[in-house]
């Protein structure tokens, strides 16, 4: 506990818990935590999973760069320091729809093993599921879905992950989708399947 943390009067043990949202949802809630390049795929699997994942019934949320970074972390850049903190948040707000039993999507790049390390940590071993979406640098840069590796390689963008940022890949993910071999339907169906005997009810 923090000095700014002591001074907060505790009402978790008032309210109702993960469990009891998990039974009126009829789900386990878990977070599901995409990590890859630029253009791996990411955000492509992720609206796929939500679709099918919701068509079966369950309620889930997405964490993007999109909602995320225009919103609770519009202050924040890419600093080594700015990137730690915009993972922590993400972390802890992740933690937050966990325990409303909400099935949470976090894409995000987290290109270091000690920034998913802490998300782990934060969020619960147990409760964190990470998805390694891997495409080579050159099938990214192939792909270059946002303009940005183009831009990064004139020296437009600094810190670009994988062009001047690095990236290190998780070395015992949960589950690793090779997006450059298989369709992006074949990538859907192939985490859709790993993840809903976890969050069946
Ligand atoms: P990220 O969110 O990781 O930055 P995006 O999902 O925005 O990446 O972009 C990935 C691009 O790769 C999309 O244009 C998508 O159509 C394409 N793609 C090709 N094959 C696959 C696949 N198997 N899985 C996911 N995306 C794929």
């Amino acid at each position: 506990m923090n000095s700014k943390s002591e001074h907060i009067h505790p009402v978790f043990d008032q309210l109702l818990t993960r469990e009891d949202k998990e039974k009126l949802l009829k789900q386990k809630a878990k977070v599901l935590w995409f990590t890859g390049l630029s253009g791996s795929g990411k955000s492509t699997i992720a609206k796929g999973l939500e679709k099918t994942l919701h068509e079966k019934g369950f309620l889930v949320m997405v964490l993007d760069g999109d909602n995320v970074r225009a919103g609770i972390n519009n202050n924040l850049g890419f600093s080594d320091e700015d990137r730690k903190e915009n993972i922590r948040r993400i972390a802890e707000v992740s933690k937050l729809f966990l325990q409303c039993g909400v099935v949470t999507i976090c894409s995000f790049v987290s290109p270091t093993a000690e920034i998913r390390k802490m998300a782990g940590e934060i969020i619960g071993k147990e409760d964190f599921v990470e998805i390694y979406v891997n495409a080579s640098l050159e099938e990214c840069e192939k792909r270059d879905v946002k303009g940005l590796y183009a831009k990064a390689r004139k020296g437009e963008i600094k810190d670009f992950t994988g062009i001047s940022a690095p990236f290190e890949a998780p070395i015992n993910p949960d589950l690793e989708i090779v997006t450059e071999k298989k369709t992006v339907e074949e990538s859907v169906n192939e985490v859709v399947n790993f993840v809903l005997p976890k969050i069946k009810f």
